[in-house]
């Protein structure tokens, strides 16, 4: 073995006595995402958890790209393995960092020994590969406060490591640590962008999709999988449950006032999504609303829709601009396939003059006459699960 991979772990230090809960299970989740890349050993020593590859099949590029999309890593850094002497580990600094001394003008070396039967101390270590490498390019000097590259090494019980800085790790806190929830993905850029920021807090996921055939077409829900899978990579394996909505959207229409619809087609996907959480298990609701967006996104129109659901609906871009969420889609890769063009449910059946200050009275006064519970009940029968894997 000669390289391994460094992981940092966030906030999670934090968490006390509940701390080896939250160890574990990102250990759990970042076992699965090697499972296809090789064989890998994972454990964790002060904070940091190390993969190391047990074979020579273990694809180690993609091992440490896949580390970049696992939530409750801060930071990730490669390090390469040499003997544990004090000129191995110049020569392995020199070679395996050599691009980013040749090109930084400060730096340090900062030494750890787990290793105590290794002949120098941390800090001797730190000042003779140090100085070595300080006269070895002159582009160096030594800055112990803020160096643009800090080397580490470090002395284990097997072997040494060098390694730089670590790169930033996708933060949070491991998928599954904080319940699961039901998020409503639509073909938008928004839907996507709030899933990712709720299993970046912990949150395991499944997706529920509404979908008007024939309004819509077998692409728009082709599309909508498809994003799915773009956040597989970060949520692992997803399942997404497909309600046909045609039936409910053309009562709604047939028998109510059209300025309503938007927010009467959102509390059936509200109902309906409570009865899906219930079945799979999901303790709460996600959207991605934003505050004022649409008519359809106001503070009042919000609360008539989260009024027809008893769990709790998470909005996590409920305070974010649309560039916001723009930027936040192309840095997590659902931006491109989001713009695609495609009919939503919603479009298809928007109303010209929609109501932006609803009144619950009013709109639980036209609900009425519907047979409701039916119009659900039938929506939940014919739901058909997909699962999607990275
Ligand atoms: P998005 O970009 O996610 O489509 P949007 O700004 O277009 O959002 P709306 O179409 O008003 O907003 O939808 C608001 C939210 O309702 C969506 O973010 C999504 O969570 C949910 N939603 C809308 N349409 C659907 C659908 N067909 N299936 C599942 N969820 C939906
Ligand atoms: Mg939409």
């Amino acid at each position: 073995m000669t390289e391994m991979i460094l992981l940092k772990q966030g906030e999670m230090v934090l968490k006390g006595t509940n701390r080896h809960t939250f160890e574990d299970k990102l250990r759990a989740n970042i076992a699965r995402r090697l499972r296809p890349l090789g064989k890998f050993k994972v454990y964790t020593r002060q904070s940091t958890t190390y993969v190391e590859p047990m074979d020579e099949g273990c694809d180690m590029d993609a091992a440490y790209e896949a580390m970049k999309h696992v939530f409750g890593v801060v930071g990730l850094s490669r390090a390469k393995a040499c003997e544990k002497t004090k000129e191995a580990m110049l020569e392995t600094a020199r070679s395996y960092l050599g691009d980013r001394l040749a090109a930084a003008k400060t730096f340090k070396v900062e030494s750890k020994r787990a290793d105590k039967t290794f002949p120098m101390t941390s800090i001797a270590l730190s000042q003779w590969v140090g100085g070595e490498l300080d006269d070895r390019y002159p582009n160096l000097t030594v800055d112990v406060r803020r160096p643009e590259l800090t080397v580490h090494l470090e002395v284990r019980d097997y072997a040494a490591f060098v390694h730089a800085d670590p790169e930033p790790g996708a933060g949070g806190l491991p998928v599954g640590t904080s319940g699961r929830a039901l998020s409503l993905l639509s073909g938008g850029i928004d839907s996507p962008v709030a899933s990712w920021m709720m299993a970046k807090r912990g949150v395991a996921l499944e997706m529920v999709h509404f979908y008007s055939y024939p309004y819509t077409s077998p692409e728009a829900k082709e599309k909508v999988l498809e994003l799915a899978r773009l956040l597989t990579p970060w949520t692992g394996r997803l399942m997404v449950h497909v309600v046909p909505f045609t039936r409910i959207q053309e009562e709604l229409r047939r028998s109510c006032p059209e300025d309503y619809f938007t927010l009467l087609m959102r509390r059936f996907m509200m109902r309906i999504s409570e009865g899906v959480a219930r079945r799979c298990g999901c303790h709460a609701i996600v959207t991605g609303e934003s505050l004022g967006q649409v008519a359809s996104q106001t503070m009042d129109a919000m609360a008539v829709t989260g009024a027809a659901a008893a769990l709790p609906v998470f909005r996590p871009l409920v305070g974010m601009d649309k560039e916001e969420v723009v930027r936040l889609a192309r840095r997590i890769g659902t931006f491109e396939t989001s713009i695609l063009p495609y009919e939503d449910c919603c479009t298809v059946f928007a109303p010209r003059h929609p109501r932006t200050r609803p009144r619950l009275e009013d709109v639980e006064a036209i609900e009425a006459p519907l047979d409701v519970a039916g119009l659900v009940e039938e929506a939940l029968a014919g739901v058909e699960r997909v699962q999607v894997g990275p």
